[in-house]
């Protein structure tokens, strides 16, 4: 089967019977990614969470200020 990535048009083809092609059928509404992308998203998700304490510190003083 063929599929194209989301991000960047990529078009790669998978081989039918390959583990990834038999998700991408389950779920229809899964997006693919080629490789490349997906590692750039892989960096930016840990790039966030990296800074992830800082939402929730933003996060639990906006509840705190609920109580005022
Ligand atoms: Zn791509």
């Amino acid at each position: 089967m063929q599929v194209k990535c989301v991000l960047c048009d990529h078009i790669e083809g998978l081989d039918d019977h390959s583990l990834r092609a038999k998700r991408l059928r389950n779920r229809r509404n899964q997006m693919y990614l080629c490789e490349k992308c997906y590692k750039r998203i892989d960096y930016k998700t840990k790039q966030r969470q990296a800074t992830g304490h800082f939402h929730l510190y933003k996060k639990k003083k906006k509840e705190d200020d609920h109580y005022f």
